[in-house]
């Protein structure tokens, strides 16, 4: 199967190119230990080679079979990016906000991830970021990692490569992870179980404070940034969405109150992303003075040890001997030899 290109012109493309020198790729048959190639790699990556990221987060997409050594390279760096959310409507500026934030963070100095998660998209690859030209002005910036990912129909959806690639690029020493949402639909939501903090993104006049609330998106919201504060009708929807997030219970002491926004994300002057990121800051102070980021850190990574047992169980289903094969099962079902349960109970009798 071709892959299409990782959207990381500085680094990944090279690293998928056997003629490049870099990082040492899986051995064939002989050469190190898949440990030592794993080890190296993983010391690039957190020196900052953007080669070495872009070829852990292919490990990734890949499914490799070195991902467990990978994973285990990496766990002992995890836990420190500031992983953000960013959802909301095709249209609302999530890419244009996205690229203004990167580069008010690397204004400060940090090292930036940003991950584009098209999961309504089976084929991942540079043409969903490439036509982003707002991203293209930190292509070339080597302490900005930029990676499309696309990763419905390939192991499972969000809940299984989004949050490996996050690892990677939090292991890797990036200060901030930027999930962003290309895709429509369940994934505005989804993105936010993957995230410290969830930024939802609205525009003025586009019906969206009632499109939020029937989306869901208003409960997963931590900070609501009113996107294309240019418009007629900002104020409007800030109102709308204040109005929203009081009818919550949200005013209780100790709880976070989420802020609302104003950016105008297409001015030279980016209006609105400083307080943006002040924002952004005052919640991760609150997530860490009321331990609610170890929360959400343990439930997502309880989410994320349940879908790899979950794929694990899925291929050791597919690898079953020929009697209690799936498609045989499946057919004794359909004669009626059988019901759908005494067969499950076969599967997963075969399991143990
Ligand atoms: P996404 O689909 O949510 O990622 O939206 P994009 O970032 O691709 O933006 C959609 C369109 O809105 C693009 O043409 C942007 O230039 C435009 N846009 C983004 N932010 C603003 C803004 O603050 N004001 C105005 N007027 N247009 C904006």
């Amino acid at each position: 199967m071709t892959r299409p290109l990782p959207a990381d012109p500085a680094g990944a493309r090279q690293a998928e190119d056997p003629q490049q020198p870099g990082p040492a790729r899986p051995p064939e048959r002989s050469g190190p230990s898949p440990g030592a190639v794993v080890g190296a790699l993983v010391e690039q990556a957190r020196s900052g080679s953007p080669r070495a990221v872009a070829r852990l987060i292919t490990l990734v997409e890949d499914a490799s079979p070195l991902l467990r050594e990978v994973m285990a390279a990496l766990a002992p760096h995890a836990g420190r990016a500031h992983v953000l959310g960013i959802t909301g409507s095709p249209g609302v500026g999530k890419s244009t906000v996205t690229s203004a934030l990167v580069g008010a963070y690397r204004g400060r100095g940090s090292r930036v991830g940003v991950l584009a998660v098209d999961p309504s998209s089976p084929f991942s690859g540079g043409a969903l970021l490439g036509d982003r030209i707002r991203m293209q002005q930190h292509g070339l910036d080597p302490e900005v990692y930029v990676r499309s990912m696309a990763s419905r129909g390939h192991l499972g959806g969000l809940s299984w490569t989004t949050p490996q690639a996050l690892r990677v690029l939090d292991s890797a020493g990036c200060d901030v992870v930027l999930v962003e949402t290309v895709g429509v639909g369940q994934s505005e939501v989804e993105v936010a179980g993957l995230a410290d903090t969830t930024l939802v993104l609205l525009a003025p006049g586009m019906g969206d404070g009632v499109q939020a609330a029937k989306a869901g998106i208003l409960e997963v919201g931590d900070v609501f940034v009113v996107n294309k504060a240019d418009r007629e009708g900002a104020d409007v929807t800030v109102r709308e969405i204040r109005a929203m997030i009081s009818l919550g219970d949200r005013s209780e002491p100790g709880l976070w109150r989420p802020p609302v926004v104003k950016t105008t994300a297409v001015q030279a002057a980016d209006a609105g992303i400083a307080e943006l990121v002040l924002d952004i800051d005052r919640h991760l102070t609150w997530l860490t003075s009321t331990g609610a980021l170890r929360v959400r850190r343990i439930r997502r990574a309880a989410e994320e040890i349940e879908a790899i047992a979950i794929q694990t169980l899925r291929s050791r289903i597919e690898d079953l001997p020929r009697g209690a094969r799936l498609e045989a099962l499946a057919a004794e079902v359909v004669d009626g030899r059988t019901d759908p349960y005494r067969a499950a109970d076969q599967v997963t009798a075969a399991l143990t």
